[in-house]
């Protein structure tokens, strides 16, 4: 069999002295699994690259000089990014250059920018190309062995299996049995008819007509049950407050459990940039975040059940008894509720019919590469709205954004309206609101209400991506624990302030901060009446509620 060829690391510097000690530094560390290239001249580095890519070679970072003779380090950069747009790009910098390289972490979404000299290397240079290794290693994809998934376009079941592998962060080939002659081969060798599709392959063969996705996850090896009796702290839902609860728990010494309905990363997960979070100036991706989260709590031990829905919670005693979907239950001396928000469904006429069959919730990221050259819309005024626009731009021919109000300004932040405004293929359309979703199997036109006119007109549309907000995803928790109007829990002094206080609460100590109206049940996060809806603010939640739990545990 051929051996696989190893990706490359790109280094330039027009001094051959700086240029030899990165050289040494870099074959130290990354010689065994990565190719090292090195140059003076950024004009021949970017001679060979089309080379490289014709020769079926892999670059996995570049790293540049800012302060070169022939070019500046941005630009050979963003020149560089054409032929290898996923490969890293780290820029190398004097300290009087660092606002240059601040400015080029948006303008060519530099990766990270070093400043020289960057001795010693194990603290300040490996640590960093580790990290955007990794980054790139996850993401990477080589000549494709391992799950394939065929099916229509735009059956919702088809959508169903490509949503679940995405939010685990599985990667898989996706095959359009209308477009791919791939497809129909793949089918035919495995004995496989149109009445199977969608039809799942996996890498050593198994194929599934169909399939449930609990039946996939379990043919994946991922876990759905849990092996003991009895948790310290059973945390229910893996988006940001769940995942930052279960790391806080896992490093801590609890016996911890996290069960998740869906995939990990909750909301954060569906994003595509998130460029607020602390410590990631140039942003990262929701799977990103979730990737490394779910990688740090598993490390400290933590049990993680997925896909898995706890559909009620009973107490007993001291004890906590979670029934799950499958009809198993779990027992835990506490429970963190990190449930988020479901998005709120589009009101109009026939959305629903057409949901995973062109209009979709919250998948930019797994529909985005079908909408290619098509004419998508985007509904919704706030920042998920926003970056699901500016994410779909780079596939679509055209993205509309339709938003009631006039303008984006008193919905969206700042930073995103000025990208928005940038990108030529966005248009912002205010004051219109889709009233009728109409097709045949699936979505072909949208009925749009100027709302101005009061007419409302045909126009035909690729697909439609919903963001309009959302409801607590509370309604299947039992009726003793207390909710605000809107179906968001009560925590703490909110707990409190109800008049009927006393009927719920009976212990004598008041209850802790994000303690809801029943002692050893806390919630954290988006589904927290009063939350801040930010994934810093979920995350912060998440690892406060163990605080609490620690407490609780010394009071039983
Ligand atoms: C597209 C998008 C972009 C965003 N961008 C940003 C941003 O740039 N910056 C920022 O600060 N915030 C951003 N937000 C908001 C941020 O993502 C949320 O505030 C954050 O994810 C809330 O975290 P959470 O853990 O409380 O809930 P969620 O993220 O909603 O996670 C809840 C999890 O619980 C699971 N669950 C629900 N019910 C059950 C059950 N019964 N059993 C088991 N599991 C269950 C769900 O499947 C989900 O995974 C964005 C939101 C969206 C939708």
């Amino acid at each position: 069999m051929a051996k696989a060829k190893k990706p490359i690391i790109i280094s330039v510097d027009d001094d051959p002295q700086v240029l030899r000690s990165i050289k040494r530094d870099l074959r130290n560390q990354y010689r065994q699994d990565y190719r090292i290239i090195s140059t003076t001249s950024a004009e021949e580095a970017l001679t060979t690259l089309p080379e490289l890519q014709k020769a079926g070679e892999m670059v996995a970072l570049f790293l540049s000089d800012q302060r070169m003779p022939e070019m500046l380090g941005v630009d050979f950069l963003e020149q560089a990014k054409a032929f290898f747009p996923a490969a890293k790009r780290v820029l190398l910098t004097a300290y009087s250059d660092t606002n240059a390289a601040i400015k080029a972490i948006n303008d060519v979404q530099l990766d990270y920018y070093l400043v020289k000299p960057w001795d010693p290397p194990e603290e300040r240079l490996y640590p960093v190309l580790d990290d955007l290794l990794e980054d790139w290693q996850s993401n990477f994809v080589p000549p494709f062995s391992g799950i394939k998934v065929i099916g229509h376009q735009y059956a919702p079941s088809s959508h169903a299996i490509k949503d679940f592998l995405a939010g685990h962060l599985l990667p898989y080939q996706w095959l359009d049995v209308d477009y791919d002659m791939k497809a129909s081969e793949l089918m035919l060798s495995h004995h496989m008819t149109g009445k199977d599709l969608p039809v799942v392959i996996l890498e050593d063969g198994t194929h599934f007509g169909n399939p449930p996705v609990d039946h996939l996850a379990q043919s994946l090896g991922m876990n759905t049950s849990a092996s003991s009796e009895l948790y310290d702290v059973a945390i229910i839902g893996a988006g940001p407050a769940g995942l930052a609860a279960a790391v806080y728990g896992g490093s801590e010494g609890l016996k911890t459990l996290l069960i998740e309905r869906r995939a990990p990363g909750g909301q954060a997960g569906t994003s595509s940039r998130i460029e607020n979070y602390l410590g990631f100036p140039s942003g990262l991706s929701g799977a990103d975040l979730a990737r490394r989260a779910i990688t740090q709590a598993t490390r400290f031990g933590v049990e993680f059940l997925s896909p898995q829905s706890v559909q009620n919670i009973e107490i007993d005693n001291q004890y906590k008894r979670l029934q799950l979907a499958d009809g198993r239950e779990v027992m835990a001396k506490t429970v963190v509720v990190a449930t988020g928000v479901d998005y709120r469904r589009l009101p109009a006429e026939g959305a629903d019919r057409f949901s995973g069959a062109g209009v979709y919730y919250g998948a930019a990221m797994t529909e985005a590469t079908a909408c290619k050259n098509k004419h998508v819309y985007v509904v919704g005024g706030g920042n998920s709205a926003g970056q699901g626009a500016v994410y779909l731009s780079k596939f679509a021919k055209q993205v509309t954004i339709l938003i009631r109000r006039e303008d984006l300004t008193s919905s969206m932040s700042h930073y995103l309206i000025e990208q928005i405004d940038q990108i030529p293929n966005i248009e912002v359309r205010g004051r219109s609101e889709v009233v009728k979703a109409c097709g045949g199997d699936h979505l072909e036109s949208l009925f749009i209400l100027n709302k101005d006119t009061d007419e409302a007109k045909e126009e035909p549309a690729d697909a439609l991506f919903v963001f309009i907000g959302a409801r607590p995803a509370t309604e299947w928790l039992p009726n003793n624990l207390l909710k605000d109007q809107k179906g968001f829990l009560l925590t703490g002094r909110e707990v409190r302030n109800r008049a009927d206080y006393a009927n719920f609460w009976r212990t004598e100590r008041e209850p802790l901060l994000l303690e809801t109206c029943q002692p050893g049940i806390f919630a954290a996060g988006d589904v927290r009446s009063g939350a801040m809806n930010r994934v810093a603010s979920a995350v912060g939640e998440g690892a406060m509620a163990i605080k609490f739990v620690h407490e609780y545990l010394g009071e039983i």
